[in-house]
């Protein structure tokens, strides 16, 4: 904290103990903290500073800290920016006469009684205790807990928070949460955070280690200069992210995230203002249109182009004649045909022999373009390769890579489809004159540059279009990627039925299975998506084999299921899609890895498990994996929970115009303590910031121009902070 200007009425988190009720005493203001003593730990004596590696802290070996690892927190400063994703709302204390029925309460309580039994049926142990105060007592239950006889004994005062549940004959609390009273809790008798957890890290572990590492936000640099705070009114740095782990109330809660966010949208900004400034001097080739073989082309195709797709080609083949480059962002619903317009523009550069890439973000949806590009171009005679990591291929056949990139370097291939692999090997292009990128909502801001640099003709920038299923309002697009041009498809193609979508009850699961099974029989084919059971299994191998392993043995023992998660390679993965696409598969068992811009007309049946348990933008990315022929495509929605609440965000999903209509119902339907959800990640590449956030990007982009007006020199946090944004743009 700069020179102690801000005076926070909160315990001190130092490790002084100190009752002073400032942020941080003076005595251990910045710098040397020494660690542990801030509470429940035991107290060591070395320091910690945010880079301090996480085996360091208290409580947490090499096994730990392996967990830990799988949520990303490596070193203390992670754990600072790992962010709740919901709060419980524990602060009203009650005594226990004054319990009702519903409520989150906390009970300041003694313990009169405590033992374990082992239940008659299961054997399972159950806890239970006599708890008092002043005003009456109370039965606490814990299932499968034992060791709690061992931290709680008679006597001791304790909080316990929960829900009561009347619905026995006697008032009890069920598995409540359990500390010993003091004015420091993490757990009990205040506003408690709710992180996302992996196999073998509680809730109450995380807090514990959060709390010994809370005290370095104080040392975290306050990289906004002062004067900008205050004009958008946000939060200090250092405030937010302590609130955001330990608020003081929800007023305190909306703050921090306000300034997180905002913090996060101006980096954001930012780097749109540097990649603008390195545009504007850029000359591109001037691409002609070649009118006969494009028409040519598009008569050729199966289908007549839908009236958008027909405009969203002429702008982008009226930008390829600039001399000016292109920067366009081809918005269209999952399933509105953004593919087809892309090889117009392909086609359109390779007529007259300049190199283009065509970028997509997994080596299956590299495959299925290259696939379909590759045969839609046969007429043309033109080179088309493909470059992945597992597959390196052209015109149809293998090829090793060193004789692939000799051909590229010459200008020898015309068509370039691949991954990331196209800007990460160490190959050189010819001179790429148009690069278009699939399915990104980050707008190539590092791209752009490194495939310039990777040309060896570097007297030309490369035209630039992105494709993104999220329709981003004009207005809004403008804001976020800088002075860009938008086409946007809103016309489905004709023919295309609305996805029925229900949510299947339990009873009904065999009916849905029936329904399948039918829709089978007739040529059709079937996903099914499994949520993670838990985040540290985010390759999803657990949950896809289990439902994979049910459904082949028991449910559809004749019919060839598949399956498709994070860990297979690939070329694996490849293979699967193609076993799938040719009907060799008919139910593809998959994980919420399921590559987006997957395009199998055949699949009609999209099944959700778990439906509950995905972001609503995830669901609707999910959904459009079906619905992309003339046929009449189901998607069921099924949940083991029955609550209100989810039964409304399902049906924001059924009702929803389009994902950013849903993306706003999204947020109408959160409670207070849901503040902000890791699944949201669907949209952008933020972390906590969302589209609908409309106010803050607004300000943020304000902020960014006057942010790039000041003299850095006398801002040297700030210029820190911009380098290092700088770097990760760059790299990524
Ligand atoms: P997305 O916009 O989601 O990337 P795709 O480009 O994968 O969609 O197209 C979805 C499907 O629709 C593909 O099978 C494609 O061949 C088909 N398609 C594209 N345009 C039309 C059209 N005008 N009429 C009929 N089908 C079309
Ligand atoms: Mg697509």
């Amino acid at each position: 904290m700069k020179g102690g200007k801000i005076n926070f009425t909160r315990h001190c988190f130092c490790p002084c103990s100190s009752t002073d009720r400032t942020w941080v005493c003076g005595a251990h203001d910045r710098g040397s903290i020494p660690r542990g003593g801030i509470g429940n730990g035991r107290r060591k004596t070395n320091m910690i500073s945010l880079q301090t590696k996480i085996e360091e802290l208290t409580r947490v070996g090499k096994t730990v800290a392996g967990r830990l690892k799988k949520l990303g927190i490596v070193k203390a400063q992670d754990l600072i920016y790992y962010f709740p994703f919901r709060y419980e709302d524990f602060s009203k204390r009650v005594s226990i006469a004054e319990l009702v029925s519903g409520e989150h309460v906390t009970i300041p309580c003694t313990i009169d009684l405590i033992k374990n039994r082992r239940s008659f049926k299961t054997r399972k142990f159950i806890t239970e205790a006599v708890v008092s105060d002043d005003t009456g007592t109370l039965k606490a239950i814990w299932f499968n807990q034992p060791y709690i006889t061992k931290v709680l004994v008679p006597g001791e005062k304790i909080f316990l928070s929960g829900i009561m549940d009347a619905s026995y004959q006697e008032m009890q609390f069920i598995n409540p949460t359990y500390e010993k009273q003091s004015n420091d809790t993490l757990n009990t008798a205040r506003i408690v955070p709710i992180y996302s957890l992996t196999k073998n890290v509680t809730q109450k572990q995380l807090r514990f280690l959060v709390k010994q590492a809370i005290h370095l936000a104080d040392v975290m640099p306050e990289w906004l200069p002062d004067h900008i705070i205050k004009k958008y009114k946000l939060w200090p740095l250092q405030r937010s992210l302590a609130q955001i782990h330990f608020p003081e109330s929800f007023e305190h809660i909306a703050k921090a995230i306000h300034r997180l966010k905002f913090d996060e949208v101006l980096l954001q900004q930012l780097a749109v203002y540097n990649s603008r400034r390195q545009i504007k001097n850029g000359i591109a080739r001037q691409l002609k249109f070649q009118k006969n073989n494009i028409q040519e082309f598009v008569s050729s195709l199966p289908f007549t182009l839908t009236r958008d797709q027909k405009i969203a080609s002429w702008e982008i083949l009226k930008d390829l004649e600039k001399e000016k480059p292109m920067n366009r962002l081809l918005e269209g619903d999952v399933g509105s045909g953004k593919t087809i317009v892309a090889a117009i523009a392909l086609l359109n550069a390779a007529l007259q022999k300049y190199q283009s890439v065509f970028m997509a973000p997994t080596e299956v949806l590299a495959f299925q373009h290259y696939d379909k590009i590759f045969n839609l171009l046969t007429p043309f005679k033109l080179h088309v390769a493909l470059l992945t990591h597992s597959k390196v291929i052209l015109n149809g056949e293998k090829i090793a890579k060193k004789i692939l990139y000799k051909k590229i370097s010459t200008g020898d291939v015309d068509i370039i489809i691949g991954t990331h692999a196209l800007i990460t090997d160490d190959m050189k292009f010819k001179e790429v004159a148009l690069v278009v990128i699939d399915e990104q909502h980050r707008f190539g801001v590092g791209q752009r540059k490194i495939l310039k640099e990777k040309s060896l003709e570097k007297k030309y920038s490369p035209h630039f279009l992105s494709m993104t299923a999220t329709p981003i309002p004009r207005s809004l697009a403008l804001i976020l990627y800088g002075d860009l041009d938008l086409s946007i498809i809103k016309e489905m193609p004709q023919g295309r039925k609305k996805i029925i979508t229900k949510i299947v009850l339990p009873r009904e699961r065999q009916a849905a299975y029936d329904f399948i099974k039918e829709k089978i029989e007739s040529g059709e084919l079937a996903f099914v998506v499994c949520p993670l059971i838990d985040p540290s299994d985010k390759l999803g191998v657990k949950s896809a084999t289990q439902e994979y392993i049910k459904l082949q043995k028991e449910i559809f023992p004749e019919i060839p299921v598949g399956i498709l998660h994070g860990k297979l390679k690939p070329d694996e993965k490849v293979a699967v899609m193609e076993k799938f696409k040719k009907g060799e598969i008919k139910i593809l068992v998959a994980t919420s890895v399921i590559e987006v811009g997957i395009d199998v007309p055949t699949a009609t049946v999209m099944m959700i498990e778990g439906a509950e348990r995905f972001g609503l933008s995830q669901l609707y990315q999910f959904r459009g994996r079906v619905g992309r022929s003339h046929l009449q495509s189901h998607c069921f929605l099924f949940s083991s929970k029955a609550s209100e609440k989810t039964r409304a965000r399902l049906h924001a999903l059924i009702d929803a115009k389009d994902s950013f209509d849903l993306a706003q119902k999204d947020l109408e339907l959160r409670g207070p303590g849901d503040v902000f959800g890791t699944d949201q990640s669907g949209f952008l590449d933020f972390t906590i910031a969302q589209i609908t956030d409309i106010e803050i990007i607004q300000n943020a982009k304000m902020c960014a121009e006057e942010v790039m007006g000041l003299p850095l020199a006398q801002y040297p946090e700030l210029e820190k902070k911009l380098q290092e944004q700088l770097k990760s743009v760059h790299l990524e």
